[in-house]
């Protein structure tokens, strides 16, 4: 399971509905369960498609503090497999075989590219929205363990008392989004080497 974090005004229904526009057409099927705080979105090739192989992927998606977690489980791909494996044994015996599996041949390809599509549709939703894998401004709050204010992100002292605010400062992976403790070279979500 891939996940990655959002912050910023999003829902998860705003997500669903976007996958649901961009996946529910074709040789594929989409739909969502759930309610507000956790939606489900299944992606799976129609049953009696007319070519490629079975597919399927679901996408979770949780509301969070400012923001959604989305998570992508790994990509059904056997029948793809199987697919592509009829096309190549088809084209062996006789290259003319080929021409009669033109279209499943782009199908399986298609279906193959469908989690990275997914993540291309859910970045281009957030950039509509506004949302990133930064940290929100509204989260961009660093609060003073004496008196309690809040400060912004980056303060070396409390701006109200002046005691230091130290590794307190939050950030977040450049690339899924995570917050990231002070110190830690590696995020512990997706494996990235992270800059100091
Ligand atoms: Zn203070
Ligand atoms: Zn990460």
């Amino acid at each position: 399971m891939e996940q990655r974090i959002l912050h910023g005004n999003l829902t998860p229904h705003d997500i669903a509905q976007a996958l649901i526009a961009r996946f529910n057409r074709g040789n594929l099927r989409a739909q969502q369960i759930g309610d507000e705080e956790q939606v489900i979105v299944q992606i799976a090739t129609r049953h009696g498609a007319s070519s490629g192989g079975q597919t399927a992927t679901t996408i979770t998606l949780q509301a969070v503090e400012d923001g959604i977690s989305v998570g992508m489980g790994k990509q059904e791909w056997l029948g793809v497999a199987a697919s592509l494996g009829a096309t190549a044994i088809a084209a062996m015996r006789n290259p003319f075989n080929l021409l009669g599996r033109l279209d499943d041949l782009a199908q399986d390809i298609e279906n193959l590219q469908i989690n990275q599509q997914v993540w291309e549709t859910i970045t281009h939703v957030a950039q509509i929205k506004g949302a990133t894998y930064e940290l929100s401004e509204r989260l961009r709050r660093v609060v003073c363990e004496y008196c309690l204010a809040a400060n912004p992100v980056g303060e070396a002292n409390c701006i109200a008392c002046g005691a230091p605010l130290g590794l307190a400062q939050p950030r977040t992976c450049p690339r899924c989004g995570f917050v990231i403790k002070a110190g830690e070279g590696v995020c512990p979500n997706c494996r990235r080497a992270l800059p100091f």
